[in-house]
């Protein structure tokens, strides 16, 4: 997990922290958990300004959605199981993952929608079709759509794109129920 330090860094980058950077715990620090919590989790039990796991994977992801992947918001990842089984952010986004997404943002110059994005295993699961070691529930892949993805000539030319990206695992698109999505993962 994250110092003290370098918590308050991160708070006070995104705006939710104007205190001392000193790696002391104080009141302001903890007030400042609870800020990002309440802006980001969905249940009331995840709200209790107590820096764990949980918190540590959403500062993290906040920060790195807001410097690596400006055209995104850290929202636009959420797991969509809505607070049933997770915090709406169970894992770690990968770097590589949304450095090549804001790759493809950049080349197209065309806004992109994301269906999903990060997924709990028990969301994951609750798919109909999904496999159980998902990229999904790894913070490793995205699907999403977009005028850039509207004819099938696109959707394979972004995912030649894809496959000479750094770190690229998998693309692919047109199975079924996907629409005109396309997933990507990373390794
Ligand atoms: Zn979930």
């Amino acid at each position: 997990m994250l110092n003290v330090k370098d918590r308050q860094l991160y708070l006070n980058k995104l705006g939710f922290y104007a205190g001392k950077i000193d790696g002391i715990e104080g009141d302001k620090t903890r007030r400042a958990y609870k800020t990002l919590q309440k802006k980001y989790f969905t249940r009331e039990s995840d709200i209790d300004g107590v820096y764990g796991i949980n918190t540590d994977k959403l500062l993290l992801n906040a920060k790195r959605v807001q410097y690596r992947t400006p055209n995104f918001k850290l929202e636009e990842f959420k797991c969509e199981c809505g607070g049933k089984y997770c915090t709406g952010y169970p894992s770690y986004l990968d770097r590589n993952l949304l450095n090549n997404l804001q790759g493809l943002r950049d080349e197209y110059n065309s806004p992109m929608i994301i269906t999903s994005g990060m997924r709990c295993q028990k969301y994951n699961d609750s798919l109909v079709g999904s496999i159980p070691n998902s990229k999904h529930t790894k913070g490793k892949a995205v699907d999403f759509y977009g005028t850039l993805t509207n004819t099938k000539v696109k959707r394979q030319d972004i995912i030649n794109k894809w496959h000479k990206k750094t770190n690229a695992n998998y693309a692919y698109s047109d199975t079924p129920n996907m629409g005109t999505s396309v997933h990507v993962d990373v390794k």
